[in-house]
């Protein structure tokens, strides 16, 4: 019922970074903000969830985007790939699915920022958040994923 098919392989453009996945996501999100559009050039961005210990990364990566302390987007030396984010939550990483080798059955759960949404996203998100959820909202976030969302 649960068999997510794990570990699962990604890597960047490139693929001078190799990530291994060893952990289900708790949960998959799109978010409209403007900064993920400017950071992904596309019009939302796709985020896996993810225990920091159900994730590996090797090559050279460096910090790009707004260098912020507290959220530490992580990209490939060669390609400029965003390939994931840390240091907003201690023991999580935000990964980028479609790094994924097959994203093909990737769908959000929930979607964030639908404030900033271009008129054309549609994401087929179940929850809908006008900003970033607050911290009371992320258990429904996690438990609805963890039973309806979607599985490779
Ligand atoms: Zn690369
Ligand atoms: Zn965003």
């Amino acid at each position: 019922m649960t068999d997510w098919k794990l570990p699962w392989k990604a890597s960047c453009l490139c693929g001078q970074v190799q990530i291994e996945i060893s952990a289900p996501p708790i949960s998959t999100m799109a978010c409209h903000c403007r900064d993920c559009q400017k950071l992904t050039g596309g019009a939302y961005s796709l985020t896996f969830m993810l225990p920091a210990d159900g994730f590996t990364a090797e090559g050279e990566t460096e910090i790009g985007g707004l260098h912020r302390e507290n959220l530490r987007h992580h990209f490939c030396t060669h390609c400029k790939n965003w390939l994931y984010t840390d240091g907003f939550a201690e023991g999580l990483v935000n990964v980028r699915p479609t790094l994924l080798e097959d994203p093909s059955w990737v769908v959000p759960y929930a979607e964030t920022y639908t404030s900033e949404r271009l008129p054309a996203a549609q994401t087929g998100a179940v929850l809908s958040f006008e900003t970033f959820p607050s911290d009371a909202d992320f258990p429904a976030i996690v438990e609805g994923f963890t039973k309806h969302g979607s599985r490779p």
